[in-house]
């Protein structure tokens, strides 16, 4: 991959660059469990949980499905998520910190 900010390709796997030393993993650096504004399937809560804990969304929806038609639970937990997890804020250039990938320009 490259990195957004110089430009030079760095490896796939790094959170900064070695070139600037911008952080450049928009995933992994985004600490905050939100739910993403796109891929959502209901209200973004398993896709949420996917970026937040970096696994595949369609492992946490086959779970959750699991877990919510064995128990019960998982419907409940999913209403509690949906409105104890925050919407993602827009990403505008004003408010993205420096060096941060923009994702919708
Ligand atoms: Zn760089």
């Amino acid at each position: 991959m490259y990195c957004n900010y110089c430009g030079k390709s760095i490896q796939d796997d790094a959170n900064v660059c070695a070139y600037c030393g911008t952080r450049v993993a928009g995933v992994i650096a985004r600490k905050r469990l939100v739910r993403p504004r796109e891929n959502r399937k209901i209200a973004g809560v398993c896709m949420g949980m996917a970026e937040y804990f970096d696994i595949d969304v369609t492992v946490v929806r086959v779970v959750w499905l699991i877990t919510a038609f064995m128990t019960g639970i998982g419907f409940i937990a999913y209403v509690v998520a949906w409105i104890v997890i925050p919407d993602e804020p827009y990403l505008l250039p004003a408010q993205a910190p420096s060096g941060q990938p923009v994702r919708n320009p």
